[in-house]
């Protein structure tokens, strides 16, 4: 099959090539969209990631053009108008767990750099500055943690938790029997944010959870707690978090996605006027760390993702069952 993978980086090109099963495969650097589509002509399928845009229009060039598959290079697809592109007859296929732990492990990464200022203290030290003023952190163990979808990342990251001696509330609209085993109490997403010192996003985007933190939710929030997000920057009304962050409400922010991030993340734009202003206020806190989207990457899970993409590949190509079908 001819493919062309969008929004390439070193570290895809790697581990695509790496685990090719025998297909022709044209590398581009741009992200998939309106605009760049035309690449699209006389390719069999496309290879995507969180931040191609395949909506309507970009869905009527690949017909258009004879693109026959959409696979995607990740687990959310809430990117993809997938209703218009199963009218069109083209299936969607994602990866739906490449690696869980990649990302839950990203997560306590953000927790314990927040809470401990271990980025802070680096740059002190490496300036001869060895004064722990202000880098005053708090106990993990015993705090209570609300965990807000408990599937493939949020059970993983359930587990890291256990192994902190932390309280786990969670709220998913299907509780995990494992967990409930495990000493996790599940509740309303009212029961499980109130208290808790920390929270933490593991749920997809949809409809029914965009912006699930917004003022209103913000306000159940014990004050000062810390609000972590590694799973869709949608799931977070992000100026209304900026709101709570300047009255203190929020005392802690990490952030592995941001709602606009198609425009910026990805990107070196060190050399750049940035004119997104939200991100940049974002920035601009002590307490708010930002990692571009790179919870899923480990060497465990870009070889999970090529190996997964390849077999979603074949599965279409040799009629066999296409398990990673997503559809509307
Ligand atoms: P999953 O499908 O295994 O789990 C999602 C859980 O959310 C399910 O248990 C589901 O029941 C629950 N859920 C659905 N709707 C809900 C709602 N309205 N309220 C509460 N819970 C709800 O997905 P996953 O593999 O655990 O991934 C979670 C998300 O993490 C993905 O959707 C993706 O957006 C994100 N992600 C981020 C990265 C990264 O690099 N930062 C990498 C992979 C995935």
């Amino acid at each position: 099959m001819k493919i062309a993978v969008f929004s390439t980086y070193q570290y895809d090109e790697e581990y695509l090539k790496q685990f090719n099963t025998g297909h022709k495969i044209s590398f581009y650097a741009v992200s998939l969209n309106e605009q760049t589509a035309a690449l699209t002509r006389g390719v069999d399928a496309i290879c995507i990631f969180v931040n191609d845009i395949v909506n309507a229009e970009v869905l009527g060039i690949l017909k258009a053009n004879g693109v026959q598959l959409i696979v995607l290079r990740c687990a959310g697809f809430n990117n993809v108008d997938v209703k218009m592109a199963d009218e069109l007859g083209i299936p969607v296929l994602r990866v739906p767990a490449y690696s869980p732990e990649a990302v839950a492990e990203h997560a306590m990464a953000l927790i314990l750099t927040l809470n401990r200022k271990t980025h802070k203290a680096y740059n002190r030290v490496r300036e001869g500055n060895f004064s722990l003023e202000k880098l005053m952190g708090f106990n993990l163990y015993n705090r209570n943690v609300a965990v807000i979808g408990t599937g493939n990342i949020g059970r993983i990251f359930c587990r890291l938790l256990k192994g902190f001696g932390c309280r786990i509330r969670a709220y998913d609209l299907y509780p995990n029997k494992d967990l409930i085993e495990m000493g996790v109490e599940y509740g309303t997403l009212e029961e499980t944010l109130k208290d808790a010192d920390i929270v933490s996003l593991h749920c997809p985007l949809m409809d029914s959870t965009r912006h699930i933190i917004n003022r209103e939710s913000l306000k159940l929030f014990k004050t000062g707690a810390m609000l972590i997000n590694t799973s869709r920057g949608g799931l977070i009304h992000t100026t209304h978090v900026i709101e709570a962050l300047k009255t203190g409400k929020l005392g802690y922010l990490g952030l592995d996605v941001y709602e606009q991030e198609g425009k910026i993340f990805f990107q070196n734009l060190s050399e750049d006027i940035i004119e997104d202003e939200v991100i940049t206020r974002l920035i601009s806190f002590p307490n708010v760390l930002i990692t571009a989207h790179q919870g899923f990457l480990t060497k465990e899970a870009m070889e999970q993702i090529a190996i997964t993409t390849f077999g979603n590949i074949d599965a279409f190509i040799n009629h066999e069952e296409m398990l990673n079908r997503v559809t509307a």
